[in-house]
Parts: C-alpha cells; sequence; structure tokens
C-alpha cells in the first residue's frame, strides 16, 4: 500500500513499496518518489502545489467553504465533528486548494484535492469551490488543471453531493465551450463520484505514475463479482492500455509536461474569439478560383503504378512516429479514445511545425515484423478512428491547427472491430471532419487504403508524397474482385489511377510533395524536410482565412467530386 508522504519533522520514513528506510531530505528532494523502487508517496495539497507551480507563484481563490451539514448526518459521530478534526489534522478548510498560479510561466487556474481531508470526499463545499475555479477561469480566459485524489462523492451530504459531479461537470463544460483547455491530472486514489466526472471529462487526462482510477473500487467489485481481479487493475497503465487516459507520467515529469499543454493551449488561443464562433472574424480573404486550388504541374516520373505501390509500401519508408521526431519538434502524444482503447495503429498529439503549435494525427506501421505487428500494420480499428475524432475536436476547441499523416493498407477488416462499429467510426470522423472549425492539412505518406485513408483526409488541402497511393481499394483486392486472379494486381494498380500525379490531375490532390530518389526510405532526413516544407506552404494561408470561410471551402472542395469530371479524363495520361 502507498505510504503517506511524511510529515515535517520526522528524519527517516519507510518506503511504502520496497519498505526501505529513507533519509527524509533525499526523499523530498526526489519529490517524494522512492529512489528505490520508484514508488510514489501520496501528496498532500499544499506539497502538490509545490511541486507544480513555479515558486511564489501561487495566490489561493479569497472564496473560504462554506460550514455545512446540509442533512445533519450523524454516524457514531456527528459530521461537524469529523470535518472539525479533518480540519485541524491538515490545516485545510476543506478536501480541495484551489487558486491561480503560473506551471512554466504559463497562467493557469488550479485545483488540487487532498485526500487526507475525508478521504477527498466530494461535499458541497469542494464542489463549490472547485467550480468557483472553474468560473475564475472562465473569467480570466486560463486554462484550469484539477489534480484529483479521491474516495468519492462524500456521504455524510447525501445525495447533495452526488449533485456536485454535475456542478462541476457543467463548469468544465463552460471552459470547453470558450475554447479553454482542462487538464486533469489523477493521482492515487482517484474514485467514484469524482472519476466519473471531473477527473475524466476535461480535454487531457494525464495519470500521475502508480495511481489508480476507477469508478467502483476494487473491494466491491470482488464483492460483487466474486471473481478475482486480473493484475494491475485500475492501474495507470491499465487505464492507457484501455484509452482512458492520454498518458501515464512520473512525478518528475508531471510539471514538465504540464508545461507543454499550457503552451499549446496558450498559441491556440484568440483572446476574445473562440474558434469557430463567426461574427468575431476579420473580412473573409479573396476566394479561390470556383475550380478550387491551384493545381501544380504534377511531378512526371514515369514510374510504372505497380512500382510505385511497392515503393509506398517500402519498409524502410518513414512512419508518422519518424516524421514526428524529423519533420516535427516537441511531440506530446496523447492516448485514448477514452471508451476502452488505445489503438496502437493510430498515434497523435500536439507537437510544433516550425515553431507553430499544430495536432499531428496518423497512421503508424513499422520497420520490423515486430513493430508492424504491434502496430496491426497501421489499420485503423474503430478505438483508433476515435481517437484521432478526439484529438481533432480538442484541437478545433484550442484553435489549433490539425495535420494528419495518412499510411494506411485500410481500416482494420476484424472481427472486433466490425463488433465495435468500424463503419460508423469511419463516417462520424468524415462527417466532423468536413465541418471542423479548423484548418486541416492531411498528407498521404505511403498507402491511403481506401475508408480508412479519408477517415484523416477529409482536409482543405491534401498532399501526397511522390511515391505514396490512395486508392478505393488495394490492387490485390481490386484484381481478386474484377480479374480472374490477385496475380493481377499490377494491372489493376495500373488500371486503378493511384499514384500522386494522376489523383493530382483529378482534383484529389492538391500537391506533390517531391521525394529524395530513390525515395524517402533512402534518405528520411530530406523525406522530412520536404514534407516539413510542403506542410508549411499550404498550412500557413489557411491560418488567416476565417472559420466559416475555411469550412465553406472544404466542403466545396469534396462537393466538387459529386458530378463527372468531364473535363479531366483519367486516361489522359
Ligand atoms: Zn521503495
Amino acid at each position: 500500500m502507498t505510504a503517506t508522504a511524511p510529515r515535517e519533522g520526522q528524519l527517516w520514513s519507510r518506503c511504502g513499496g520496497c519498505a526501505t528506510l529513507l533519509y527524509r531530505k533525499r526523499l523530498r528532494r526526489n519529490l517524494d518518489v522512492c529512489p528505490e523502487c520508484g514508488e510514489h508517496a501520496r501528496l498532500d495539497a499544499p506539497e502538490r502545489v509545490a511541486q507544480l507551480v513555479d515558486p511564489g507563484s501561487f495566490t489561493p481563490l479569497p472564496e473560504r467553504a462554506a460550514e455545512v451539514d446540509p442533512i445533519g448526518f450523524v454516524d457514531v459521530l456527528p459530521y461537524p465533528h469529523r470535518l472539525s478534526a479533518a480540519r485541524a489534522g491538515t490545516g485545510l478548510a476543506e478536501a480541495v486548494l484551489c487558486g491561480t498560479a503560473t506551471i512554466g510561466r504559463h497562467r493557469c487556474a488550479l485545483a488540487v484535492m487532498d485526500f487526507r481531508f475525508l478521504g477527498g470526499s466530494l461535499g458541497s463545499a469542494v464542489g463549490e469551490l472547485i467550480t468557483r475555479a472553474a468560473e475564475r477561469a472562465l473569467e480570466e480566459r486560463l486554462p484550469l488543471v484539477l489534480v484529483t485524489a479521491s474516495g468519492g462523492a462524500r456521504m455524510q451530504e447525501g445525495a447533495l453531493s452526488l449533485m456536485q459531479m454535475a456542478t462541476v461537470s457543467q463548469a468544465v463544460a463552460g471552459l470547453r465551450e470558450a475554447g479553454l483547455l482542462t487538464v486533469s491530472v489523477l493521482t492515487d486514489p482517484t474514485y467514484g463520484g469524482v472519476a466519473a466526472s471531473f477527473a475524466t471529462n476535461t480535454d487531457v487526462v494525464l495519470a500521475e505514475s502508480g495511481a489508480r482510477m476507477g469508478f467502483a473500487g476494487p473491494r466491491v467489485i470482488r464483492q460483487v463479482t466474486g471473481r478475482e481481479l486480473p493484475d494491475g487493475f485500475q492501474t495507470a497503465e491499465f487505464l492507457l492500455r484501455h484509452g482512458q487516459v492520454d498518458m501515464v507520467v512520473p512525478r518528475h515529469a508531471l510539471r514538465g509536461r504540464l508545461v507543454a499543454l499550457l503552451a499549446a493551449a496558450g498559441a491556440g488561443r484568440r483572446p476574445g474569439a473562440p474558434p469557430g464562433v463567426p461574427g468575431q472574424e476579420p473580412p473573409p480573404a479573396p476566394a479561390r478560383p470556383a475550380d478550387g486550388p491551384a493545381r501544380p504541374a504534377p511531378v512526371v516520373d514515369g514510374r510504372d503504378a505497380w512500382e510505385t505501390v511497392r515503393l509506398a509500401r517500402h519498409p524502410g519508408r518513414p512512419t508518422t512516429l519518424d516524421y514526428l521526431d524529423t519533420a516535427f519538434d516537441g511531440f506530446v502524444q496523447l492516448h485514448g479514445d477514452r471508451l476502452g482503447g488505445d489503438c496502437p495503429a493510430v498515434v497523435g498529439g500536439l507537437a510544433r511545425l516550425d515553431g507553430r503549435h499544430v495536432m499531428v494525427i496518423g497512421h503508424q506501421k513499422g520497420h520490423t515484423t515486430g513493430e508492424l505487428v504491434a502496430r496491426n500494420f497501421g489499420m485503423a480499428s474503430p478505438a483508433g478512428h476515435r481517437k484521432a475524432l478526439r484529438l481533432m475536436r480538442l484541437a478545433a476547441r484550442l484553435g489549433l491547427p490539425v495535420v494528419t499523416l495518412v499510411d494506411t493498407p485500410g481500416a482494420d477488416p476484424g472481427v472486433d472491430a466490425e463488433e465495435q462499429g468500424q463503419a460508423a467510426a469511419i463516417a462520424e470522423n468524415i462527417l466532423s471532419l468536413s465541418v471542423l472549425p479548423t484548418p486541416v492539412v492531411a498528407v498521404i505518406t505511403g498507402e491511403g487504403g481506401s475508408g480508412g485513408a479519408l477517415a484523416l483526409a477529409v482536409a482543405d488541402r491534401v498532399l501526397m508524397l511522390q511515391h505514396a497511393v490512395y486508392s478505393v481499394i488495394s490492387p490485390e483486392g481490386c484484381a481478386a474482385i474484377l480479374w480472374p486472379d490477385r496475380g493481377a494486381a499490377p494491372q489493376a494498380a495500373r488500371a486503378l489511377r493511384l499514384t500522386a500525379p494522376d489523383l493530382c490531375r483529378l482534383g484529389v490532390v492538391d500537391d506533390v510533395v517531391a521525394e529524395p530518389a530513390p525515395g524517402a526510405h533512402h534518405d528520411p532526413e530530406t523525406a522530412a524536410r520536404l514534407l516539413r516544407e510542403a506542410v508549411l506552404a499550404h498550412l500557413l494561408p489557411l491560418l488567416d482565412v476565417p472559420r466559416a470561410t475555411l469550412v465553406r471551402r472544404r466542403r466545396q472542395r469534396f462537393r466538387r467530386f459529386g458530378a463527372a469530371r468531364t473535363g479531366v479524363r483519367a486516361g489522359a495520361r
């Protein structure tokens, strides 16, 4: 069991994880993480605040917790006696400490729960104080950081404590509507009503290493089901695997992660103009010609389409994570669909492109067989599509542009995927992208396979690497259906017009991104530079376009494909 961080005055402290006797100052220097076994001791709220915020920057909210005993609750002790004891024991007025502070010089509102105070239980005063912190954030247009530690609702206040789940949630919703970032940091333990409200309905959910979170506690689940629980049940790693949290962060990295998130949120926010709200926009920029984006002369290298298919599938070809490493900076990966899964075939998160904050989402393959298997060959499950959707919407709320990198043979063609609603997941992404009020640039970097690719590619600009392919079906699949045998894949590849120059001519793709010869795999560094330059060239002009205009043009862009394009014959080569 987790030990509580040592109190003042003690010289030595025994680790709750490995029972090592540790010199208190050494433990403190290590942020109360055992240097021997990594056990994260519980922190009280003042210690947590001190670890997270810039020194001297914390200003408590002026609001005081009201004296409440709304239902005159008595068990073996009257509730007011328990409250007094908790106050005396912690030096706090309630189970949460709220205020404003700077973290890495980014100003935010902050609410930090304290488990020592009646188990961090969510009573009316706690709900009220967190709500006030959220309202303060809204007033001053600040992001809100919540650090949770709670057994759940406070039973001594009956149904009124249950109502706090709704009270705080609607305050979080208000920040969401205003395009202000909300982040929760789950610490051990976070359960019940807190877990099922503001601990998990924020934009980004971080779990501190060693934290456990769940709605029902393990003891209850064991009693009800009569079953033993799996190893690591409800631990941070379990939550990550099941798509419940964006990341697991060791205590020493927590502040840095928050700084990165607050920086991205600050960059996307425009004072007084939440993204996507019309009426506060500058006058519309001159419209592009009715025919859509200017189409550059396609790169023609006379390569056979089948040869291009093989290059697009080359195992050495840079993956999305490779590009995030090379073409982008400061990638902060966000995980999970919040519903039950974290699909390894889709990766995404915040990153910088030439200093600008963007949301990057892409399919992830791999270079070795092991990597490819672990990533399901870049074939997204419904959880992958839902993760992508969650991140796109987050980007739009925060006013950040979206860059997608498409490299998939297609969506996962499995039984599980069908059971979990693959078709609807893809459909929802296509629908949402068509109205997403933020610039979207898609790059087909390898294989653009069918609906799984389009689920990330309904964009303002669709770019394609020189040796990438984009197709309604794989050449093998097409050959199997329309030719007598699969061996006709090369003919099918030629017939499908799936290369970048072909698709540029059809208007499906706006620009072809050159690759170093003989292909991106040969010189990934140059490939990354060319990709970065191309994305920037297409993204920068979109940043100033009013959101409503942007969405209207995006819809026009795809509306064009509704009629047969009589002027451009696919065969004109
Ligand atoms: Zn230890």
